[in-house]
């Protein structure tokens, strides 16, 4: 007999024929053996609709009040469908998040799980019952027994959360939506279901994938290991599988609050090459790159910062035994590069540098907590390391550094982190990169600024200083990119530094920065709202040469020009200008062979 959690999105519970359909769907899979426990959110609009109701009251509405109105859309949906499972001769009982006893912190309107008791859940499952628990909400510690919401769309969250305090064999999301989809299908028609994805990858993709599951329900998953499945509920199609390597027991206290950074990883096998002054114009990354994919070298970290005039750098990572030969691709193809423009061959410079290493934190928890790349540089400027270069996604932040300073480096973020040591955790091969597409997914981003901050003294703890400023701010800040030419001012050597925050934010962050920028000596703050983030994701690129080089390639066939360049293990993501964000998206989804014919039908 196996325990299933399962959760019901809004629309899928909007209607009595639909409470009706659902509890159907229900009934079968117990009658078939299995113990449901099982999830709702508000039906419909409900919530939309009580949140119109607060605002016609308040501007401002009390954040303790409005947790109090919100949580009574689900209480209608638990009890009707209890009730039409009840109809059908199953035996059913509806819970609140309180009754429950669903734990969290006394933050409301975005409170986070602590805990979650189970010996009521286990007590109704022991009678044979179904229970039908209300999502997004629970009760916090403390004297005053409080009700708390966690967040618009966290009954995603709710079910995960659940799922991992029972233990359960899976936890299934049903919406209206036939599953996760390769790319927003609103802009590329093409989109297709992707049967599967890895916790990882949608991770990376919370910004394609966040309104069909919430972020928060895939750290869970990922944390405990549980497997989750996104289908519709009008079919028994199998949806998307997201699959999480399953984990050792992890206790089941601050369930929600876990670390933001589980891991610190370091590379010491690797060498970084430069190449100084190339022109600023389409198709220069992707020359580069599809040479050196020519040649078979695979390229780890590639970072491109805002230009300067008309010329910008490249800088790339490969591992030792490539470096040399990657070092003469990038010399061979200078002039290829310069050819046609004012770009002056003389100028360009390729520079090795073999004493370096990489050094990473990850963690699912640092969406949205704005902090952690600070915190990072900010114990690495402690230790008095200089940061070479800076490369971020969603889930990580990538510094390198001195070889020297290696050891010290992760002493430090361990510490700080409270990381012990990073567990050897044994992969198991269906999760091995080999055994994944290289790309599975593209997003776009339409909703960021991108701000520069010139000539910013290279010296340990000024990426420190502006991120933790930012961060106090309550400012997050997405991707981080320092420039890797230095220019000398007054005797001083200054790298720019670039980033990309919330188009909302740019010009908190740009006052923020001003306030500084003067005792810091930086030079100009130039804000730039007119970009889009183009990012392609995929586990399976780790060790696949060309996959770089073809995402460049197609966006400098249509001749888009790429800002900026950051990436992950399994992510790429490239700056360009917003006018051609859609476009691009639909390029390099193509590129990639993810676009299909088969009809998805997705609700306006
Ligand atoms: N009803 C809540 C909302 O609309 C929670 C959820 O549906 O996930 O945000
Ligand atoms: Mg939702």
């Amino acid at each position: 007999m196996a325990m299933i959690v399962q959760k019901y999105g809004g629309t899928s519970v909007g209607s009595v024929e639909r409470i009706q359909a659902v509890a159907q769907r229900i009934y079968k899979r117990v009658q078939a053996g299995n113990q449901l426990v099982v999830v709702v959110s508000a039906m419909g609009k409900t919530t939309d609709t009580l949140v119109q109701l607060a605002n016609a009251i308040s501007t401002n509405p009390n954040r303790r009040e409005m947790d109090m109105l919100l949580s009574t859309g689900e209480q209608v949906s638990i009890s009707l469908l209890s009730m039409a499972l009840q109809e059908l001769g199953q035996p059913a009982v509806s819970l609140t998040g309180a009754q429950v006893g669903i734990v969290t912190e006394a933050e409301h309107s975005r409170a986070r799980i602590l805990e979650i008791k189970t010996d009521r859940l286990h007590r109704h499952l022991n009678r044979g019952q179904v229970i039908v628990v209300a999502g997004f909400q629970g009760v916090s510690t403390g004297n005053d027994l409080e009700i708390t919401t966690l967040g618009r769309g966290g009954s995603d969250t709710s079910a995960v959360a659940i799922a991992a305090a029972l233990k359960a064999s899976c936890c299934e999301i049903y919406t209206d939506v036939p599953g996760i989809l390769s790319t927003d299908p609103r802009i590329v028609p093409e989109a297709q279901l992707m049967p599967e994805v890895t916790s990882d990858e949608m991770l990376e993709l919370a910004s394609l994938g966040a309104k069909v599951l919430h972020p928060r329900a895939v750290e869970i998953a990922k944390n405990y290991g549980i497997p989750l499945a996104v289908r519709s509920s009008w079919t028994d199609d199998p949806g998307t599988q997201v699959m999480s390597v399953p984990v050792e027991d992890r206790p089941l206290v601050n369930l929600e609050i876990a670390k933001a950074v589980d891991g610190v990883a370091f590379d010491s096998d690797q060498v970084r090459i430069a190449m100084l002054h190339i022109p600023d114009r389409p198709g220069v990354a992707a020359k580069l790159f599809g040479e050196i994919a020519a040649r078979n070298v695979d390229v780890d970290l590639i970072i491109q910062s805002i230009h300067d005039g008309n010329s910008n750098d490249i800088a790339f990572t490969v591992t030792e035994n490539a470096a040399q030969q990657a070092q003469a691709i990038a010399e061979a193809i200078a002039p290829t590069l310069c050819e046609g423009t004012s770009q002056n061959l003389d100028d360009v410079a390729v520079m090795t540098a073999a004493d370096i290493a990489k050094i990473t934190i990850s963690g699912a928890g640092m969406i949205g907590r704005p902090g952690i790349a600070a915190t990072m540089f900010q114990s690495l400027a402690d230790a008095g390391i200089n940061i070479e270069m800076i490369s971020t996604s969603e889930v990580k932040v990538s510094c390198v550094i001195l070889q020297k300073d290696c050891d010290r480096a992760i002493a430090t973020l361990c510490d700080v982190f409270e990381i012990a040591s990073s567990p050897m955790t044994i992969i198991p091969a269906a999760f091995s990169h080999a055994n994944h597409p290289p790309v599975r997914g593209v997003a776009l981003d339409l909703k960021q600024a991108q701000l520069a901050i010139r000539h910013v003294p290279d010296h340990p703890g000024m990426a420190a200083k502006i991120f933790s400023l930012l961060a106090q701010q309550n400012i997050s800040v997405d991707m981080i990119i320092q420039s890797q030419r230095c220019r000398v001012l007054n005797g001083v050597s200054t790298r720019d530094i670039a980033f990309t925050v919330a188009q909302g934010d740019a010009e908190a962050a740009r006052l923020a920065l001003s306030g500084i920028a003067e005792r810091m000596s930086f030079g100009e703050i130039e804000v730039n709202p007119a970009i889009a983030k183009v990012s392609i994701v995929g586990a399976g690129m780790i060790g696949a040469p060309g996959v770089a080089a073809k995402f460049f390639q197609a966006l400098a066939d249509d001749r888009i020009n790429i800002q900026m360049i950051t990436t992950s293990e399994i992510k790429i993501s490239c700056v360009v200008p917003e006018a051609q964000g859609k476009q691009a998206l639909k390029l390099v989804h193509d590129a990639f062979d993810l676009a299909g014919t088969a009809k998805i039908e997705v609700p306006a």
